[in-house]
C-alpha cells in the first residue's frame, strides 16, 4: 500500500471531476523542507516561524532570520512559501523573551497580540521576510487575529519597513499577505478581515478549541474534543464564503486539513488549498483524487 501511495508523489492535485486544489506542506523547521519536496508539495502553506525563537538563549537577529527565509525561498523556487509570523506567548516560551506567567495562556497575550506588544521583535521579523522576498515566492500570514485594529497596526508597520528598505536600497517584492482565521471573532468579521489581505488560512486547531471552549491539550477533554462538531464545520464554511466574497483564496491549514474523512466535504465547500504535515500529503492527495466536487446533475 505504501508503494501505491508513493506513486502519487508526482501526480497532480486534481479531483475526479477535474478541479485542481493544491496540497501544500505545514513545516515547523527547515529540516522539513526536504520531505515537503519529496512528497510533491505545491508549496509551503504554513511555516511556523516560532522555531527560530524557541529553544535558545537570545533573540535571533535580522540577519539570521533573513538567511533562513532566503534559503527556504530559494529551495522552493517558484513555489509559494507562506511564513506565519511568530506565534509566541506564555504557551510558547523561552527565558530570554521574559514572558510573564499567565493563568490562561491560550486566552492570553499570544500570537499577533504579543508581536504588536513587542514592536521591535515583530519589525525585525517583517524586515527579514521582506528582504527574503526577493529570492522566491513568499507570502506572510498573521496568527490569532481577532480585530481590524490589529490589521491597522500591521499595515502601518509594513509601510515603515518598505520605506526603510527602499531608502536603504535593499530590493524586495510585494508579498501576498494573509490572515489566520482561528478565533471565532475573526470568523464573525470574516468579510471585513478578508478585505485587508490576499488570502485566508484556516487554523482549525485553535479555531476548534476556541469554538468549543476546550483546551486542545487537556487530557480530561480528549474524548469530548470533537473537531467534526457542526459548529466547527459551519465556521469553516463561513470563512470560505467570506474569503471568496472578497476575492481571497482560502487555505485550510490546521490538522483537520489532513483528515481524509472530510476531504470531500472541504472540497465541496470550495476550499482552494489544503496544507498538511509532509507525511500526510500523499494520503490527502489520494482522497482528493478520489473525490468529486460537483453533483451528478450539475
Ligand atoms: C492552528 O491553530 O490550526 C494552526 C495551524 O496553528 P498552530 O497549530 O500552530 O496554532
Ligand atoms: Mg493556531
Amino acid at each position: 500500500e505504501r508503494e501505491a501511495l508513493l506513486k502519487l508523489k508526482d501526480e497532480k492535485d486534481i479531483t475526479l471531476d477535474g478541479k485542481e486544489v493544491g496540497i501544500y506542506a505545514n513545516i515547523g523547521s527547515l529540516d522539513d523542507l526536504n520531505s515537503a519536496l519529496y512528497y510533491g508539495a505545491r508549496g509551503i502553506g504554513l511555516l511556523r516561524s516560532e522555531f527560530q525563537y524557541l529553544g535558545r538563549e537570545s533573540y535571533p537577529g535580522e540577519e539570521e532570520l533573513f538567511q533562513a527565509y532566503k534559503k527556504t525561498a530559494q529551495t522552493m523556487g517558484d513555489r509559494l512559501v507562506v511564513i506565519r509570523t511568530a506565534d509566541l506567548g506564555a504557551d510558547k516560551q523561552a527565558a530570554y523573551l521574559e514572558i510573564p506567567q499567565e493563568t490562561n495562556p491560550l486566552m492570553g497575550n499570544r500570537g499577533i497580540r504579543f508581536c504588536l506588544d513587542r514592536k521591535n521583535l515583530f519589525k525585525t521579523q517583517i524586515r527579514a521576510i521582506y528582504r527574503a522576498s526577493w529570492y522566491g515566492n513568499l507570502g506572510m500570514m498573521y496568527p490569532m487575529i481577532s480585530e481590524e485594529e490589529e490589521m491597522d497596526a500591521i499595515e502601518e508597520l509594513i509601510r515603515e519597513v518598505k520605506a526603510e528598505l527602499s531608502s536603504e536600497g535593499i530590493p524586495f517584492k510585494n508579498i501576498r499577505t494573509g490572515i489566520m482565521m482561528e478565533t471565532p471573532a475573526a470568523v464573525m468579521i470574516g468579510e471585513e478581515l478578508a478585505r485587508r489581505v490576499d488570502f485566508l488560512g484556516i487554523g482549525t486547531n485553535d479555531l476548534t478549541q476556541y469554538t468549543l471552549a476546550m483546551d486542545r491539550q487537556n487530557p480530561l477533554l480528549q474524548k469530548k474534543y470533537n473537531d467534526h462538531h457542526p459548529a466547527v464545520v459551519r465556521m469553516i464554511k463561513m470563512i470560505i464564503d467570506a474569503g471568496h466574497k472578497e476575492n481571497c483564496k482560502v487555505c485550510l491549514c490546521g490538522e483537520l486539513a489532513a483528515d481524509t474523512r472530510l476531504t470531500e466535504t472541504f472540497l465541496r465547500m470550495g476550499v482552494d488549498a489544503l496544507s498538511v504535515v509532509p507525511a500526510c500529503i500523499l494520503p490527502v492527495r489520494k482522497a482528493l483524487r478520489a473525490a468529486r466536487v460537483k453533483n451528478e446533475d450539475e
